[in-house]
């Protein structure tokens, strides 16, 4: 008797032949111009490529915060365009959390209440109190345990961006989408977020982050670099770097000037 066949894992996202067409007045701009791609469960991605090159409108229609004009999207085994409206943004609130550049979070609201909005977006109403515990352990798994009750004025850059990744976490997605998310940041701080994203991605959650930054693309797993709407190249990143490494010897040698 053979083995059964064991069936290799459908990719959590897959695009065949996308393309988005903008009509802005009397032109067409073709955007992204065929894009198939297919990324398994635990990829970390990073999308590279100059401005305009389609980055942006790839997340977006990634995101189903847009429809593609032509070409299949299945996220997660579904297929996106068969959706309606209120199926889309149900699918997307329970695969997806999505990180920003500018961070995104409400000013005059703490970091737990900001964890806390995508849990009454997505309509689960679940008890207060189990919001707030499910809040606690996402900014938990970020490290700001002990800034829950500080509004994002009271927070540095790479906090608000903790913030916001607790905030992507909490209705535990799939996917995170994450469209320049060092982009505010010093070098210190970027690296030091990379690897909240890293933490993350070793504990099984599929990443992919646009960034115009090899630096940052180093930290990933994958590389895929656009151009003119279409996929350049699409790389493994075999010289991966770690920043928990680097944070860690970057703190060596400021204990050593310190001692000096
Ligand atoms: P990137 O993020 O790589 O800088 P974008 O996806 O933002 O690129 O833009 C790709 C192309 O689509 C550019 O030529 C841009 O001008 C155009 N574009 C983006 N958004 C729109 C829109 N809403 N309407 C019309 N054209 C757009
Ligand atoms: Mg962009």
């Amino acid at each position: 008797m053979s083995e059964p066949e064991a069936k290799p894992a459908p990719p959590v996202i897959f695009l065949d032949a996308i393309h988005k067409i903008y009509h802005a007045g009397e032109v067409d701009v073709h955007a992204v111009r065929g894009v198939s791609l297919a990324v398994a469960r635990g990829e970390f991605v990073a999308i590279m490529g100059a401005s305009g090159s389609g980055k942006s409108t790839l997340m977006n229609l990634l995101g189903c915060l847009d429809r593609p004009t032509q070409g299949r999207y299945l996220l997660d085994g579904t297929g996106v365009s068969e959706l309606n409206r209120k199926q889309l943004s149900s699918l997307r609130n329970r695969k997806l959390g999505f990180v920003f550049q500018s961070f995104n979070l409400l000013a005059r609201t703490t970091a737990l209440e900001n964890v806390e909005l995508p849990m009454f977006y997505s309509h689960q109403f679940l008890p207060l109190r189990r919001q707030k515990e499910k809040a606690l352990a996402a900014l938990a798994k970020v490290g700001l345990t002990d800034r829950a009750w500080h509004h994002p004025s009271q927070l540095s850059g790479g906090q608000q961006q903790r913030v916001a990744l607790a905030r992507a976490l909490v209705n535990e997605p799939e996917v995170i989408l994450a469209d320049e998310p060092t982009g505010n940041l010093d070098t210190r701080t970027s690296i030091d977020i990379m690897g909240v994203f890293q933490a993350l991605n070793d504990a099984g959650i599929t990443i992919l982050m646009v960034t115009h930054e090899l630096d940052i693309a180093s930290y990933c797993k994958r590389i895929i670099i656009m151009r003119d709407g279409e996929i350049l190249s699409d790389e493994p990143n075999l010289q991966r770097r770690r920043a928990a490494d680097e944070l860690a010897l970057l703190n060596q040698r400021e204990h050593r000037v310190k001692l000096a």
